[in-house]
Parts: structure tokens; sequence; C-alpha cells
């Protein structure tokens, strides 16, 4: 399937500039006298946290964690395995979680509970969408850009099979070829 086929169009470029600012505009406020990193998951938010980290007013540092979670492309098992750590400790510092979007919400849930055992001073997460419909598990998202329906999607850093995250815009998938549950 090639760019042009991909399907209908759920949130445009636009409105995920406007959001991001938004969003770097509160996180700015929240975070004004505190040391935060920003913890990107690799790979799908690698999109977002590059344009959240610009609209940010105050010093901040990030840094990554790549996870993988076992089960379907579609369907989280919320078993994660960690393929990249942090570069740095996290110990008295003020962590938020950057992802790029909350499905189930057991990645997430893992993460955090790993996170947490290194005793940052506090933990948040920011996620460019939500699916609620979907969730399996209560987590706290402080920072919310979007909450979407239960589609799959991709484009600004998410992807099918690898593909789409340079899309500016985020897509449906179209039915036929969503990942298999
Ligand atoms: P969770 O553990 O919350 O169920 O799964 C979160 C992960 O599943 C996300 O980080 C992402 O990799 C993947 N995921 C969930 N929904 C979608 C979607 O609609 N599109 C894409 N491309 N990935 C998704």
């Amino acid at each position: 399937m090639d760019q042009a086929s991909i399907g209908e169009v759920l949130i445009s470029s636009d409105d995920l500039e406007r959001r991001v600012r938004e969003l770097g505009t509160e996180i700015s406020r929240d975070y004004r006298d505190k040391d935060l990193v920003m913890v990107g998951v690799l790979r799908g938010a690698v999109v977002f946290i590059a344009d959240l980290l610009r609209s940010l007013e105050v010093p901040c540092e990030i840094d990554f964690m790549a996870v993988s979670s076992y089960g379907s492309s579609r369907d989280s098992s919320g078993v994660v395995r960690i393929l990249k750590d942090l570069d740095d400790p996290i110990t008295g510092r003020d962590v938020l979680i950057v992802e790029d979007i909350v499905d189930s919400g057991l990645t997430l849930n893992y993460l955090m509970r790993n996170l947490r055992a290194r005793d940052p001073s506090s933990i948040e997460v920011c996620s460019l969408l939500t699916k609620p419909e979907r969730r399996r598990v209560d987590i706290p998202i402080r920072y919310t850009g979007f909450e979407i329906p239960n589609t799959f999607v991709v484009g600004y850093g998410l992807d099918f099979a690898q593909r789409y995250r340079n899309l500016d815009y985020v897509a449906v998938l179209p039915e036929d070829t969503v990942p298999t549950l």
C-alpha cells in the first residue's frame, strides 16, 4: 500500500501543531521550578517528543526507552521487554513519560512501575493519543493530546509494519489492512 492509499485523515497537521503547542505551554507552566526529564518511548513517540520539546519554555532533558510487548501487533499482553533502557539515572528527578498512544494501557502500566522503582521525585504521563474504549488498566494520564475512537491509526510517528511514521497527520488505517487481533 502506498502513501496515497492510506485511509481517512483523523487529525490534520494543523490540529497536531496547535495541540502540541498547547501541551507545551501547559507543561512549561507546571514544570517551571522542577527538574524535568522527558522519557520518550521508542519508536512511536519520536515525532511527538521532537515537536513537544521545541514548544517548551523550561529547561529539560530527554532520554529514551525502547520496549517490546509480547503478543500480536494489535493487542499488547502486558508482558514487556526492555530493548533499550534509559542512559541516565532518574532518581530525584521529575519524569514525564512521552507516549504516542495509550491503548490497553498495559505497556504504560509496566513502564510506570519500572520507572517508579528508581525513585524519581515525580512521574507523569503525556500521551499524544488515547483510546479510552480499549483501556484495561486505569492509568492517570496527566496530559492528553486527543482522545480517539477504537480504530488503528498511523502517521506522526505511529506505524503499521514500520511504515507511515513520516506522515505529518494521523490517519485511520483502512479496515482491510488493520492488524489481526
Ligand atoms: P497498550 O499496551 O496501551 O495496549 O499498547 C500501546 C502500544 O500499542 C503503543 O505504544 C503502540 O505501539 C501500539 N498501538 C496501539 N494502538 C495503536 C494504533 O492505533 N496504531 C499504532 N500504529 N500503534 C498502536
